[in-house]
Protein backbone atom coordinates (compact mmCIF):
# COMPACT_ATOMS: atom_id res chain seq x y z
CA UNK A 1 0.00 0.00 0.00
CA UNK A 2 1.33 3.53 -1.01
CA UNK A 3 1.64 6.74 1.52
CA UNK A 4 -0.75 9.24 0.03
CA UNK A 5 -0.32 12.69 2.25
CA UNK A 6 -3.30 14.83 2.52
CA UNK A 7 -2.71 18.73 3.31
CA UNK A 8 -5.54 20.37 4.77
CA UNK A 9 -5.88 24.32 5.90
CA UNK A 10 -6.79 23.78 9.94
CA UNK A 11 -6.34 21.85 12.71
CA UNK A 12 -9.77 21.08 13.17
CA UNK A 13 -10.21 20.29 9.15
CA UNK A 14 -7.23 17.40 9.62
CA UNK A 15 -9.61 16.24 12.97
CA UNK A 16 -12.08 15.60 10.63
CA UNK A 17 -10.95 14.06 7.77
CA UNK A 18 -8.15 12.10 9.66
CA UNK A 19 -10.86 8.89 10.51
CA UNK A 20 -9.33 5.50 11.66
CA UNK A 21 -6.80 4.71 8.81
CA UNK A 22 -5.65 8.42 9.10
CA UNK A 23 -1.94 9.17 10.86
CA UNK A 24 -1.32 12.68 11.96
CA UNK A 25 1.86 14.56 10.60
CA UNK A 26 3.95 17.26 12.91
CA UNK A 27 7.54 18.04 11.77
CA UNK A 28 7.77 14.15 10.84
CA UNK A 29 11.04 13.55 12.43
CA UNK A 30 9.40 10.05 13.83
CA UNK A 31 6.62 9.21 11.57
CA UNK A 32 8.56 9.91 7.94
CA UNK A 33 11.26 7.60 10.11
CA UNK A 34 7.98 4.96 10.60
CA UNK A 35 7.38 5.80 6.58
CA UNK A 36 10.87 5.46 5.11
CA UNK A 37 11.03 1.94 7.13
CA UNK A 38 7.93 0.63 5.62
CA UNK A 39 6.35 0.43 9.46
CA UNK A 40 3.70 2.88 8.59
CA UNK A 41 1.64 3.07 5.61
CA UNK A 42 -1.41 4.97 4.29
CA UNK A 43 -3.14 8.22 4.79
CA UNK A 44 -1.34 10.57 6.12
CA UNK A 45 -2.44 13.92 7.21
CA UNK A 46 -0.77 17.86 8.00
CA UNK A 47 -2.21 21.27 7.96
CA UNK A 48 -0.51 24.77 6.97
CA UNK A 49 -2.35 26.53 9.60
CA UNK A 50 -0.52 29.29 10.79
CA UNK A 51 -1.89 29.62 14.49
CA UNK A 52 0.07 26.22 15.54
CA UNK A 53 3.11 27.87 14.91
CA UNK A 54 2.49 30.95 16.62
CA UNK A 55 4.21 32.03 20.51
CA UNK A 56 2.17 34.32 23.10
CA UNK A 57 3.72 35.16 26.11
CA UNK A 58 2.28 37.16 28.89
CA UNK A 59 3.49 37.53 32.70
CA UNK A 60 2.81 34.62 34.11
CA UNK A 61 2.37 32.13 30.76
CA UNK A 62 3.01 30.96 27.69
CA UNK A 63 1.28 29.46 24.94
CA UNK A 64 2.73 27.63 22.50
CA UNK A 65 1.33 26.00 19.44
CA UNK A 66 1.61 22.41 18.67
CA UNK A 67 3.70 23.03 15.28
CA UNK A 68 6.25 25.32 17.44
CA UNK A 69 9.70 23.51 16.62
CA UNK A 70 12.46 23.09 19.01
CA UNK A 71 14.46 25.81 16.83
CA UNK A 72 11.95 28.20 17.34
CA UNK A 73 11.74 27.73 20.95
CA UNK A 74 15.42 28.21 20.75
CA UNK A 75 14.50 31.79 18.92
CA UNK A 76 12.23 33.40 21.35
CA UNK A 77 14.29 34.99 23.99
CA UNK A 78 10.88 35.14 26.40
CA UNK A 79 11.47 31.16 26.81
CA UNK A 80 14.63 31.51 27.80
CA UNK A 81 14.24 29.23 30.62
CA UNK A 82 13.24 26.29 27.97
CA UNK A 83 16.33 26.65 25.93
CA UNK A 84 18.26 24.07 27.53
CA UNK A 85 15.06 21.44 27.32
CA UNK A 86 14.70 22.47 23.29
CA UNK A 87 18.64 22.41 22.88
CA UNK A 88 18.38 18.68 24.32
CA UNK A 89 16.67 17.00 21.67
CA UNK A 90 18.16 16.05 19.05
CA UNK A 91 21.26 17.47 16.88
CA UNK A 92 19.78 20.74 14.35
CA UNK A 93 18.52 19.21 11.95
CA UNK A 94 16.25 17.44 14.29
CA UNK A 95 15.52 20.19 15.74
CA UNK A 96 14.35 22.41 13.09
CA UNK A 97 11.55 19.72 12.62
CA UNK A 98 10.61 18.47 15.86
CA UNK A 99 8.17 19.97 17.56
CA UNK A 100 6.24 20.01 20.47
CA UNK A 101 3.16 18.68 19.62
CA UNK A 102 5.04 15.77 18.46
CA UNK A 103 7.17 15.76 21.72
CA UNK A 104 4.09 14.72 23.74
CA UNK A 105 3.56 11.67 21.55
CA UNK A 106 7.09 10.36 21.40
CA UNK A 107 7.69 7.21 22.81
CA UNK A 108 10.58 6.27 25.20
CA UNK A 109 12.93 7.15 25.28
CA UNK A 110 11.92 10.90 23.32
CA UNK A 111 9.97 13.05 25.18
CA UNK A 112 12.41 15.32 26.81
CA UNK A 113 10.27 18.56 26.22
CA UNK A 114 7.36 16.99 27.32
CA UNK A 115 8.89 16.29 30.95
CA UNK A 116 10.04 19.87 30.94
CA UNK A 117 6.25 20.73 30.27
CA UNK A 118 5.12 18.40 33.07
CA UNK A 119 7.45 19.72 35.91
CA UNK A 120 5.38 22.93 34.80
CA UNK A 121 2.35 22.17 35.26
CA UNK A 122 1.17 22.64 31.51
CA UNK A 123 -2.64 22.86 30.28
CA UNK A 124 -2.38 20.53 26.93
CA UNK A 125 -5.18 22.24 24.52
CA UNK A 126 -6.85 19.90 21.73
CA UNK A 127 -8.37 21.07 18.64
CA UNK A 128 -11.92 22.38 19.81
CA UNK A 129 -10.37 24.35 22.75
CA UNK A 130 -10.98 21.46 25.39
CA UNK A 131 -8.21 21.55 28.04
CA UNK A 132 -6.42 19.49 30.44
CA UNK A 133 -3.43 19.27 33.09
CA UNK A 134 -0.35 17.69 31.17
CA UNK A 135 -0.86 14.95 33.93
CA UNK A 136 -3.98 13.84 32.56
CA UNK A 137 -3.27 14.11 28.75
CA UNK A 138 -0.31 11.59 29.60
CA UNK A 139 -2.06 8.92 31.26
CA UNK A 140 -4.83 9.25 28.47
CA UNK A 141 -2.31 10.53 25.57
CA UNK A 142 -2.77 7.52 23.30
CA UNK A 143 -6.60 8.65 23.22
CA UNK A 144 -5.90 12.48 23.65
CA UNK A 145 -6.63 13.32 19.93
CA UNK A 146 -4.93 16.07 17.96
CA UNK A 147 -3.23 18.69 20.23
CA UNK A 148 -3.24 22.45 19.41
CA UNK A 149 -1.65 24.25 22.14
CA UNK A 150 0.00 24.47 25.20
CA UNK A 151 -0.44 26.38 28.07
CA UNK A 152 3.08 27.37 30.24
CA UNK A 153 3.34 28.33 33.81
CA UNK A 154 6.00 30.52 33.91
CA UNK A 155 8.96 29.78 36.25
CA UNK A 156 8.42 33.24 39.07
CA UNK A 157 12.02 33.51 38.97
CA UNK A 158 14.92 31.87 37.09
CA UNK A 159 16.27 29.69 39.45
CA UNK A 160 13.05 27.58 40.05
CA UNK A 161 12.79 25.84 36.96
CA UNK A 162 16.20 23.55 35.99
CA UNK A 163 16.63 20.72 33.34
CA UNK A 164 18.95 18.02 33.00
CA UNK A 165 19.50 15.57 30.36
CA UNK A 166 21.61 11.80 30.77
CA UNK A 167 22.53 10.41 27.91
CA UNK A 168 25.61 7.97 26.68
CA UNK A 169 26.56 9.89 23.87
CA UNK A 170 27.33 14.03 24.33
CA UNK A 171 25.69 16.42 22.87
CA UNK A 172 22.61 14.85 21.18
CA UNK A 173 22.28 11.17 22.37
CA UNK A 174 19.12 9.61 23.21
CA UNK A 175 18.27 9.58 27.13
CA UNK A 176 19.43 7.06 29.70
CA UNK A 177 17.24 9.73 31.40
CA UNK A 178 15.82 13.48 31.81
CA UNK A 179 15.22 15.56 35.02
CA UNK A 180 13.54 18.99 35.29
CA UNK A 181 12.40 20.44 38.53
CA UNK A 182 10.08 23.23 39.36
CA UNK A 183 11.00 24.72 43.14
CA UNK A 184 8.66 28.15 43.75
CA UNK A 185 9.81 29.56 46.80
CA UNK A 186 7.10 31.54 49.14
CA UNK A 187 8.48 33.30 51.72
CA UNK A 188 11.36 31.20 51.73
CA UNK A 189 9.41 27.95 51.57
CA UNK A 190 9.08 25.80 48.78
CA UNK A 191 5.17 25.67 48.07
CA UNK A 192 3.89 23.49 44.93
CA UNK A 193 6.88 21.62 43.98
CA UNK A 194 7.33 19.37 40.76
CA UNK A 195 9.75 16.85 39.52
CA UNK A 196 9.37 15.13 36.72
CA UNK A 197 11.48 12.29 34.85
CA UNK A 198 11.72 11.52 31.78
CA UNK A 199 12.79 7.83 30.16
CA UNK A 200 12.01 6.39 33.70
CA UNK A 201 8.50 4.74 32.84
CA UNK A 202 6.54 4.64 29.58
CA UNK A 203 5.87 8.65 29.26
CA UNK A 204 7.23 11.29 31.38
CA UNK A 205 6.69 11.03 35.02
CA UNK A 206 6.24 12.39 38.02
CA UNK A 207 8.29 11.83 41.34
CA UNK A 208 5.65 12.18 43.86
CA UNK A 209 8.16 11.01 46.93
CA UNK A 210 10.57 13.47 46.43
CA UNK A 211 8.03 15.99 45.77
CA UNK A 212 6.65 15.55 49.29
CA UNK A 213 10.05 15.81 50.69
CA UNK A 214 10.92 19.26 49.38
CA UNK A 215 7.02 20.34 49.76
CA UNK A 216 6.96 22.62 52.50
CA UNK A 217 10.46 22.52 53.18
CA UNK A 218 13.20 25.42 54.11
CA UNK A 219 15.48 24.12 50.63
CA UNK A 220 18.88 23.14 52.15
CA UNK A 221 21.66 20.65 51.57
CA UNK A 222 19.57 17.98 53.79
CA UNK A 223 16.15 18.09 52.31
CA UNK A 224 17.81 18.20 48.97
CA UNK A 225 19.75 14.82 49.68
CA UNK A 226 16.71 13.35 51.58
CA UNK A 227 14.36 13.93 48.14
CA UNK A 228 17.02 12.83 46.16
CA UNK A 229 17.30 9.40 48.23
CA UNK A 230 12.99 8.67 47.18
CA UNK A 231 13.58 9.72 44.08
CA UNK A 232 12.84 6.43 42.36
CA UNK A 233 9.75 5.61 44.66
CA UNK A 234 7.10 3.94 43.24
CA UNK A 235 8.92 3.98 39.84
CA UNK A 236 9.31 1.58 37.91
CA UNK A 237 11.81 2.31 34.87
CA UNK A 238 12.10 0.27 32.19
CA UNK A 239 15.12 -1.73 30.33
CA UNK A 240 16.07 -0.77 27.05
CA UNK A 241 19.55 -0.93 24.76
CA UNK A 242 21.07 2.38 26.88
CA UNK A 243 20.43 1.25 30.24
CA UNK A 244 18.65 -1.26 32.53
CA UNK A 245 15.87 -0.76 34.73
CA UNK A 246 18.77 -1.38 37.70
CA UNK A 247 21.01 1.10 36.77
CA UNK A 248 18.47 3.67 35.84
CA UNK A 249 17.43 3.64 39.67
CA UNK A 250 21.02 3.23 41.18
CA UNK A 251 21.62 6.90 39.34
CA UNK A 252 18.42 8.87 39.25
CA UNK A 253 18.28 9.95 42.68
CA UNK A 254 22.71 11.07 42.07
CA UNK A 255 21.42 13.11 39.15
CA UNK A 256 18.44 14.68 40.97
CA UNK A 257 20.47 15.91 43.80
CA UNK A 258 22.73 17.61 41.04
CA UNK A 259 20.39 19.53 39.29
CA UNK A 260 18.46 20.22 42.85
CA UNK A 261 21.90 21.82 44.53
CA UNK A 262 22.24 23.86 41.28
CA UNK A 263 19.09 25.37 42.49
CA UNK A 264 19.93 26.27 45.82
C1 LIG B 1 17.82 11.34 15.13
C2 LIG B 1 16.73 11.65 16.12
C3 LIG B 1 17.08 12.10 17.38
C4 LIG B 1 16.08 12.42 18.31
N1 LIG B 1 16.45 12.86 19.55
C5 LIG B 1 15.48 13.19 20.45
C6 LIG B 1 15.84 13.67 21.74
O1 LIG B 1 17.02 13.81 22.08
N2 LIG B 1 14.84 13.97 22.61
C7 LIG B 1 13.52 13.83 22.28
O2 LIG B 1 12.66 14.15 23.09
N3 LIG B 1 13.15 13.37 21.07
C8 LIG B 1 14.10 13.04 20.15
N4 LIG B 1 13.74 12.56 18.92
C9 LIG B 1 12.33 12.30 18.67
C10 LIG B 1 11.56 13.44 17.99
O3 LIG B 1 12.36 14.14 17.08
C11 LIG B 1 10.99 14.47 18.98
O4 LIG B 1 10.37 13.82 20.06
C12 LIG B 1 10.00 15.41 18.30
O5 LIG B 1 9.64 16.45 19.19
C13 LIG B 1 8.75 14.74 17.75
O6 LIG B 1 8.01 15.75 17.09
P1 LIG B 1 7.62 15.67 15.53
O7 LIG B 1 6.88 16.91 15.23
O8 LIG B 1 8.78 15.38 14.67
O9 LIG B 1 6.66 14.42 15.59
P2 LIG B 1 6.04 13.59 14.37
O10 LIG B 1 7.03 12.61 13.87
O11 LIG B 1 5.40 14.48 13.37
O12 LIG B 1 4.88 12.83 15.17
C14 LIG B 1 5.15 11.95 16.24
C15 LIG B 1 3.81 11.43 16.77
O13 LIG B 1 3.09 12.49 17.38
C16 LIG B 1 1.84 12.69 16.74
N5 LIG B 1 1.59 14.13 16.72
C17 LIG B 1 2.45 15.10 16.31
N6 LIG B 1 1.91 16.32 16.52
C18 LIG B 1 0.69 16.11 17.06
C19 LIG B 1 -0.38 16.96 17.47
N7 LIG B 1 -0.30 18.31 17.38
N8 LIG B 1 -1.50 16.41 17.97
C20 LIG B 1 -1.61 15.05 18.07
N9 LIG B 1 -0.65 14.19 17.68
C21 LIG B 1 0.48 14.71 17.18
C22 LIG B 1 1.98 12.07 15.35
O14 LIG B 1 0.74 11.68 14.81
C23 LIG B 1 2.89 10.90 15.67
O15 LIG B 1 2.14 9.83 16.19
C24 LIG B 1 14.71 12.26 17.96
C25 LIG B 1 14.36 11.81 16.68
C26 LIG B 1 15.35 11.50 15.78
C27 LIG B 1 14.95 11.04 14.41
Amino acid sequence: MAVMVETHPTLGDVQRALGSDGTYLGGGTLVMREVNAGALQGRILRTTDPALRQIRSSFDTAEIGAGVTMAMILAERDLAHLHPVARAVGGPQVRVMATVGGNLFAAHPYGDFAVALLALGARVVSVGGAQRPIDDFLRERDRAGLVATVQVPRPREPRAFAFLKVSRVKPKGVSVLSIAAHLPRDAGRLRGVRIAFGAMGTTPIRAPAAERVLEGATPDLGVLARAAAAAVEGLDPPTDALASAWYRREVAGVHLRRLLERML
